[in-house]
């Protein structure tokens, strides 16, 4: 028998969406009882704390709900879905308010007094609020307080490992782990929202924080959801290069480039003149990183393999005012961003993929809703920088009323003890098998020797990186599909030495299945879409398709554990394409 425990809401998540979802949720009907199920530490986890450049949204005369939304359209090269894009932009003013006048978040100001707004790239306005370069933490440490004054039950270093359904399949709840105990709990909700992040940590170079390894898209996928644009992966033009420190990967946010910085090859040259002429460093991320890979690609990049971002022409002053936070990480790893060039590589940083969702955040299964990073749709396919944190903050909220809605009329329902027994047998599976000496898979002979998780990871970061990164081609594709097949065939067989509680390897083994899973539905979803559109560029397939392509892949677990994929129309229920 394992601890049940019961909640009204349960989220699985506290980042921004997670943690909005909560206060919207309490708010709207303080009896809720709202369990938080954070892996890492509540409110101090995920990427809504390392968000810096800041939030896109429309609060000047000058600038209007429709063009936002154009931006958001044409950065996402048409492939949104039309209905959740207008709803981030025509959301986004109403939530900026609620952060600054009710949740107490001090945004920067303009002398005349105004909220102050920077440019960011991919934007006809300049539309981003910030608290200077470090805005996540100004907002998720206020959310913070506000979520001990409404006082959910806070279940924190706690894995959500599946979604679990009662014997008429209706949804009942989510199988959770201790971390640190090492004991399994399942968690009765009338509605569970998931909130993990996303996950774009399955690349060799990658910025988000590394606790979030798709658990939450991969929880979907096993449900049988719908996932969309898996195959839209956005990579940061500048992220660090330190050697093996964790700091690499670690972005040097847009504003830089909003600001005026350059970007230069090892021979000194603003390759952006090759590339985008017209927009040069302000392109839009995608454009950018490809652009920058190319240069490293063709030998004209640092030795280490970068090329170079130099804003110390504004003067050391200017840059350590306005850039005090990315100037301060430049230092760390001895260099200086306020007095030359600092050696920078494209990092994989935003999944644009993930769960189909209503504008409510609402899904295909009843009481079940996905919000933030995990859902797919919002962005097409590249997302604005700025719109990420207004997603998860503004669809948290939402997803915060809908569920406070959805739990008045669902009842809680008892989990089929078949199910919670599966998921709890397959996150043991690991341990189990180093209890009984060599695993077998009956794919092949018993594999000794792989006891720990580390290299799989490692192989599975290099596999996305060289076949499904920023350039790809159908045999760079089939290689890394089958790479992957191999890997999940290793990866099942794990026999990871130690016990349940706070082990390490053993949480690795759970992260590498999600990351497998969604890396899987990547792989697979690049190599279906023959054309090129926004992250997703193809060598062999350059030129973007409307004709053909204006269509969402839609992925769907298939039979065997397959992937089925089905294309469909974009809805263009707003606006045409150019
Ligand atoms: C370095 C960096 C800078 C960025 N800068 C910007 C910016 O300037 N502007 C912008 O708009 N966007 C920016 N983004 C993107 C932005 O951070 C994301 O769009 C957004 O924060 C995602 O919010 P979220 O709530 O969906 O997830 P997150 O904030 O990432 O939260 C995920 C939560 O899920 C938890 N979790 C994960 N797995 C599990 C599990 N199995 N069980 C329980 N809990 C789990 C994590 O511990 C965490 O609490 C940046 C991203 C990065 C990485």
């Amino acid at each position: 028998m394992i601890d049940v425990i019961d909640a009204d809401v349960a989220v699985i998540g506290s980042g921004g969406a997670g943690l909005m979802c909560v206060l919207h949720a309490m708010e709207a009907d303080p009896d809720l009882d709202v369990a938080l199920i954070s892996k890492g530490a509540v409110g101090r986890s995920g990427c809504t704390r390392m968000v810096q450049g800041g939030y896109n949204v429309v609060l000047d005369p000058a600038d209007s709900l429709e063009l936002h939304f154009e931006d958001t359209l044409e950065g996402g090269q048409h492939l949104n879905d039309q209905e959740l894009a207008w709803t981030l932009v025509s959301g986004a003013p109403e939530v900026i308010r609620e952060l600054e006048t009710r949740v107490g978040c001090f945004f920067d100001r303009a002398p005349d007094g105004r909220i102050h707004q920077k440019a960011f790239a991919g934007q006809r306005f300049d539309r981003t609020v910030h608290r200077g370069d470090l805005t996540g933490i100004e907002i998720m440490g206020r959310l913070r307080d506000q979520m001990f004054r409404l006082g959910p039950r806070e279940l924190e270093d706690v894995r959500a490992l599946d979604l679990v359904l009662d014997a008429d399949g209706e949804l009942a709840g989510v199988t959770v782990l201790d971390v640190m105990a090492g004991s399994f709990a399942v968690v009765r909700a009338r509605v569970v929202v998931v909130a993990t992040g996303g996950a774009a940590t399955m690349y060799r170079i990658a910025a988000p924080a590394r606790e979030k390894t798709g658990d939450g898209v991969a929880m979907c996928w096993r449900t049988g959801l719908e996932l969309r644009d898996m195959e839209m992966m956005q990579f940061h033009p500048t992220g660090l290069l330190a050697g093996d420190s964790r700091l690499t990967g670690a972005v040097l946010e847009e504003g830089l480039r909003g600001a005026g910085a350059y970007l230069l090859n090892a021979a000194g040259e603003r390759y952006m003149e090759r590339y985008d002429p017209e927009r040069m460093e302000r392109a839009t991320r995608d454009v950018v990183a490809r652009a920058g890979y190319t240069e490293i690609m063709a030998g004209r990049g640092t030795p280490a393999g970068g090329v170079l971002i130099d804003i110390s022409h504004l003067g050391a002053a200017e840059v350590e005012r306005r850039f005090a936070g990315m100037v301060a990480r430049t230092r760390q790893i001895g260099q200086d961003l306020a007095r030359g060039p600092v050696e920078v590589s494209p990092t994989a940083h935003f999944h644009m993929g993930g769960a189909v969702i209503d504008r409510d955040c609402g899904t295909a299964v009843d009481g079940l809703l996905v919000s933030g990073e995990d859902a797919g749709g919002v962005h097409g396919a590249n997302r604005l920088g700025g719109n990420g944190v207004a997603e998860s903050t503004v669809f948290g909220a939402r997803a915060g009323d809908a569920a406070a809605t959805l739990a008045r009329s669902r009842p809680l329902r008892d989990p089929d003890p078949d199910s919670v027994a599966a998921s709890v047998e397959r996150a043991l599976g690991p341990l189990r098998r180093a209890g009984e000496g060599p695993p077998r898979t009956g794919k092949g002979p018993p594999r000794s020797g792989e006891r720990l998780p580390f290299p799989l990871t490692r192989a599975l970061k290099e596999t996305m990186w060289t076949g499904c990164g920023l350039v790809r081609d159908r045999a760079g594709l089939e290689r890394a599909r089958d790479a992957l097949e191999a890997l999940r065939e290793r990866a099942a067989a794990l026999a990871v030495p130690g016990g349940a509680a706070a082990n390490p390897a053993w949480q690795e083994a759970l992260d590498l299945e999600s990351q497998l899973t969604v890396a899987r539905v990547i792989v697979a979803s690049a190599l279906a879409r023959e054309e090129s559109r926004g992250a997703h560029y193809r060598s062999d397939f350059p030129e973007r398709d409307d004709a053909g392509w204006l269509r969402t892949l839609v992925a769907r677990r298939g039979e065997e554990d397959g992937v089925a994929l089905d294309s469909r129309p974009v809805a263009l229920a707003r606006r045409a394409t150019r």
